[in-house]
């Protein structure tokens, strides 16, 4: 990898994101909203969460209210090193909070990645582009590494950074030049 290269890919930056499922006691489901509320908790020490919502999905196919609570950059990363008594109680605090009354969890889930030795994030945001505009930095990052070596995902679509679909669509881009390559090769 040339020099120029490694520097743009360095200066991608990552964020942690995460998302823990709770499920609540079948019976104190109908103490929750039957609205799907998206709501923003403070950003302060007492909270772990930046929100709370309900899964459409979850509902929809299992008639379940499951609670989804959302935390991201260093909260999103002590969140992984919580041991699971710890993350409990903070899910059962947020709920009384918010909800008013005290919870029974049947289970939640606990990513853990942050935890992992070579974890960097979960996705890149746009990257700040340093010394170039935002076409310049892009167009540098997608040059092939060498003939025909595409380097691809969601880190490589500035507008899509972070998405599953700029990966998609950086997937497709690069298939298309090599196809025309080939193409034209013949
Ligand atoms: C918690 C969370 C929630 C998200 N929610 C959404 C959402 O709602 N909507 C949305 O559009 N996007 C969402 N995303 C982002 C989306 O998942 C990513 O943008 C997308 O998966 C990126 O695809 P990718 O192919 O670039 O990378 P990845 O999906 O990360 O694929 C890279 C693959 O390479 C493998 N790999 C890594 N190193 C090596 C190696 N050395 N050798 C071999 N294999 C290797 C990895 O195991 C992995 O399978 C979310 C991400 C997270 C973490």
């Amino acid at each position: 990898m040339t020099p120029e290269k490694h520097e743009l890919i360095s200066s991608l930056t990552l964020v942690h994101y995460v998302n823990c499922f709770v499920l609540l006691e079948k019976n104190q489901e109908d103490l929750l909203s039957d609205k799907n509320d998206f709501i923003c908790l403070p950003n302060n020490e007492e909270n772990l969460f930046r929100s709370i919502e309900f899964d459409p999905m979850i509902l929809r196919l299992h008639r379940r209210k499951a609670i989804v609570l959302k935390t991201t950059a260093e909260k999103g990363k002590k969140f992984n090193f919580l041991t699971r008594e710890e993350l409990k109680n903070c899910i059962e605090k947020t709920i009384k909070r918010v909800f008013g009354f005290n919870p029974n969890i049947e289970n939640f889930s606990q990513p853990t990645w942050a935890a992992e030795e070579n974890f960097q994030g979960c996705y890149t945001n746009m990257a700040l582009c340093p010394g170039k505009t935002f076409e310049q930095f892009y167009s540098s990052l997608n040059t092939p590494l060498v003939d025909n070596f595409y380097m691809i995902g969601e880190a490589f679509d500035g507008a899509n950074a972070g998405y599953a679909h700029g990966a998609y669509l950086t997937g497709l881009k690069s298939a298309e030049q090599i196809l025309n390559k080939l193409k034209a090769g013949n």
